[in-house]
């Protein structure tokens, strides 16, 4: 995104956002006695003492800082020697030994798509995210009317939800692929009527799917830069080459870049895609692209590795996180499989080779300075909501990445794409006070990550444990 589109996307007017916003400072400005959280009158002071501080911008460590939040914003961050009066009744949060950073964003969720045909409702996985240390999520495709929805319950509920940010449906061929999601759109001249509709829905990103030919696609993006919007692309029939070319901002799922770096002359060998190499001039100029022109690529490495390739691995479809579901969304997972005939890719050692390739395009990505996201595609089989994000941060380090430019991806990278990093992506002055406690170090170690001690989303602070239980069992 070039930075005039940039300030577009920043300075539009969102009415959703409008009411997603004050509808939380308003529920903010309530005593609220809830199980899970604990929520303070709006000019109650929070101070975490002493902490060590992950400053997203610069993707360091800040040892011995005191976090001040009023209400729901950061007031002060401050070295030992800066810290201003504290007031007496504030709530004093001791942070010494431990890690604060901003809340993490899940960049590619879905909360209807899948979890309509399992008979759950997007609002009852909510605290998932929460309890992950996830304070937001940006939707890629669902059904606009529920999500719409959803993100309303979510905006009614800071003290349990994650911040919903919605997208329009998946803009594709006749027929879409998926007809729950799916708006087919055939004529470049129909595209401007098509966002009349869409900008009534509040919607924060736009989303071109597979059967998308290349004129309309054009189209699409030329219109959602005219209107401020953020244009991404799960890419079929409309290359990478040619979308990179016509000015799309982000590309979904590693696939949108590797599959338009294959050779026509090895397409039809088995086995290819894990034999293939990321040398070519093919990748090589792909790649360069990609980096000069700053375009925002969200690998989703946790949808790949355990639903398309490797849900037959007993330490995928037997992860601890899968337990943390309801019944009904568990035991439909493996029916979804079935339906979307995964795994693909021919024998284990095949499909272990070609997502070990997915990782090797990601690091190659990184090294060249391509801007990536961190997203998971939850709640698709055995994706949790919440907890892949984790796992995905993981996958991003086996990548090589290193564990801060993980952590600077999953808060401010992913951020300025819901164009959101003047409110939220890092703990600074004047922020929303979206702030996790870990007890390690996630520098050392991106596991640590897991090692949340406390929540605080808008102002409010959340026990990782009373989340959990909010979600149904069954
Ligand atoms: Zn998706």
């Amino acid at each position: 995104m070039s930075d005039s589109k940039r300030m577009a996307v920043q300075t539009r007017f969102r009415p959703v956002q409008r009411y997603v916003w004050s509808g939380i400072a308003a529920i903010a400005l309530t005593l609220i006695t809830a199980t899970s959280s604990k929520v303070f009158a709006a000019e109650t002071t929070i101070v975490i003492e002493g902490c060590s501080l992950f400053d997203s911008e610069s993707a360091t460590l800040v040892p011995d800082q005191t976090v001040v939040v009023r209400g729901s914003t950061i007031i002060h961050v401050a070295g030992k020697n800066n810290i201003p009066e504290i007031p007496a009744d504030a709530v004093r949060i001791d942070g010494r030994g431990k890690y604060a950073l901003p809340g993490f964003i899940d960049a590619h969720v879905h909360v209807v798509h899948v979890l309509d045909y399992a008979h759950v409702t997007g609002d009852e996985l909510l605290p998932l995210y929460l309890a992950a240390g996830v304070t937001a999520v940006r939707s890629t495709g669902d059904e606009v009317v529920a999500a719409t929805l959803v993100a309303r319950f979510a905006a009614a509920h800071p003290e349990f939800c994650p911040r919903v940010f919605t997208c329009s449906p998946l803009l594709d061929a006749d027929p879409p692929i998926h007809r729950d999601i799916g708006r087919a759109i055939t004529d470049p001249l129909l595209v401007p009527e098509l966002f009349d509709d869409l900008e009534r829905w509040d919607i924060t990103t736009v989303k071109i799917y597979a059967g998308t030919s290349r004129p309309v696609g054009r189209a699409v993006i030329e219109e959602s830069h005219r209107r401020g919007l953020f244009v991404t692309a799960h890419l079929g029939r409309y290359s990478a080459q040619d979308a990179v070319m016509d000015g799309v901002d982000g590309l979904e799922h590693i696939w949108s870049v590797f599959n338009y770096v294959i050779p026509p002359e090895i397409k039809n060998q088995p086995g290819h895609r894990g034999r293939l190499s990321l040398n070519s001039p093919v990748c090589e100029s792909l790649v360069t692209e990609l980096a000069q022109r700053k375009v925002f690529v969200d690998p989703t490495l946790a949808v790949f590795r355990n639903m398309i390739l490797l849900p037959d691995v007993a330490g995928i479809h037997d992860h601890p996180d899968n337990a943390l579901v309801p019944k009904r969304l568990r035991e439909f997972w493996p029916v979804y499989l079935r339906r979307t005939g995964c795994p693909q890719g021919g024998s284990l050692e095949d499909r272990q080779l070609e997502f070990a390739k997915y990782l090797e395009l990601t690091g190659k990505l990184y090294r060249a300075g391509v801007p990536l996201l961190v997203g998971t595609d939850s709640p698709e089989p055995q994706v949790t909501p919440g907890f892949a994000l984790h796992q995905e941060m993981e996958m991003l380090v086996q990548s090589g990445l290193p564990p801060a430019a993980v952590l600077k991806a999953a808060t401010l990278t992913n951020a300025t794409v819901l164009g959101e990093h003047e409110r939220c992506g890092s703990i600074s002055e004047g922020k929303v006070a979206d702030i996790l406690l870990l007890s390690k170090n996630p520098l050392d170690d991106i596991r640590h990550t897991r090692s949340l001690e406390l929540i605080m989303h808008h102002g409010i602070m959340c026990q990782p444990q009373a989340l959990l239980e909010r979600v149904p069992s069954e």
